[in-house]
């Protein structure tokens, strides 16, 4: 039987202190609580993160969408067989000791939305959330679960590099705090990133697993003016240049392009993975476009080339056949 570890190690805290164990846009179960009147650990541990955890570990995933989640859909990541969960997790399964989750692995910082960008599939506005709000939710994050997490993902809800306070917490980072942490994985669209912010993140950062995801969603500077704006395309490869330099020398260990394939982007397909091939980087990653609420209904139709009604979805069909796509570089995630 396959299961799902991911609700067992995995959490997110969001900007209005929602808890989330997965990506809401691969499940309809909605958060397993809120960390504004009650503490993590209780949530972690709460009748609703049990119910969560048991839809995932009895072979039913019956609030998980089939057709959204990547790892459902090619069946790997957290979607295991059972026999090859790690013990502790298998233990609690057998038992139906699903409120019972040691403390979690692995977090996810997406309680800041402050980006430089106004992506259309995100945001109408670019967006600064309140720093004294946001120092106040990370303070309690840090103060919450922090103690067995492993692996922390700085992205989700705006970029790193464009927030004041992960930036600040970054070039300060106390290794203390998080005692067992090893891997630090940046989710990004990169602008803001280059030579001088890594030179000044401190070494005991730098020594940790570093991984990197790359929003994209384009492959040309004339398709990254209509998903990225205001974003620099020349800044873009400049900056990518450097990232591969620190990739080639193993100071990386993993990048990740992303690519959320649309009406305006599909063709540029095997040219992104050409792309993402010729600065060394490990994988082209493809997905569907969601609606996040910043499209009205008409308006998503009108881009989203994956739905078989689109009138070129044919074509869309044939870009999804180029040899390019079975190169080892390309990953169709949630789109096969
Ligand atoms: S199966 Fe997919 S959607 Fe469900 S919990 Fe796991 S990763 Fe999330």
């Amino acid at each position: 039987m396959k299961i799902c570890i991911k609700p067992y190690i995995d959490y997110a805290v969001l900007p209005n202190r929602d808890v989330s164990v997965c990506c809401s846009a691969w499940h309809e179960f909605g958060p397993i609580g809120n960390i504004a009147t009650t503490s993590l650990q209780s949530v972690w541990q709460s009748e609703r993160a049990a119910t969560f955890r048991e839809s995932v570990s009895d072979g039913s995933f019956r609030y998980c969408h089939q057709n959204a989640c990547p790892h459902l859909m090619n069946q790997d990541g957290p979607v295991m067989a059972i026999e090859e969960a790690p013990a502790e997790i298998r233990t609690l399964i057998q038992a139906q000791m699903y409120g019972q989750a040691p403390l979690p692995k692995n977090l996810h910082l997406a309680f800041d939305e402050t980006c430089n960008l106004r992506c259309p599939s995100c945001r109408h506005e670019i967006i600064a959330s309140d720093k004294h709000e946001v120092k106040d939710i990370f303070a309690e994050v840090r103060a919450g679960l922090s103690r067995d997490v492993e692996y922390i993902n700085l992205g989700g809800a705006g970029d790193v590099f464009a927030s004041p306070v992960l930036r600040d917490w970054l070039y300060n980072f106390d290794a203390s705090e998080f005692p067992h942490l090893r891997h630090v994985h940046f989710h990004t669209n990169l602008q803001l990133f280059s030579e001088k912010v890594w030179e000044r993140l401190p070494q005991s950062l730098r020594s940790l697993k570093v991984t990197f995801d790359v929003s994209m969603d384009a492959a040309s500077d004339a398709t990254y003016q209509l998903n990225r704006p205001p974003g620099n395309w020349q800044r873009l490869m400049k900056n990518l240049d450097f990232l591969s330099k620190l990739r080639q020398a193993d100071h990386v260990k993993d990048v990740c392009c992303n690519f959320v394939v649309q009406k305006n982007n599909y063709h540029e397909v095997p040219l992104f993975i050409q792309l993402v091939e010729g600065f060394g980087f490990d994988s082209a990653k493809f997905t569907k476009l969601d609606n996040w609420g910043t499209f009205e209904d008409e308006d998503y139709r009108r881009r989203a080339i994956h739905l078989p009604t689109h009138p070129e979805h044919q074509h869309y069909q044939a870009i999804l056949k180029d040899p390019a796509l079975k190169r080892p570089a390309a990953y169709l995630a949630n789109l096969a």
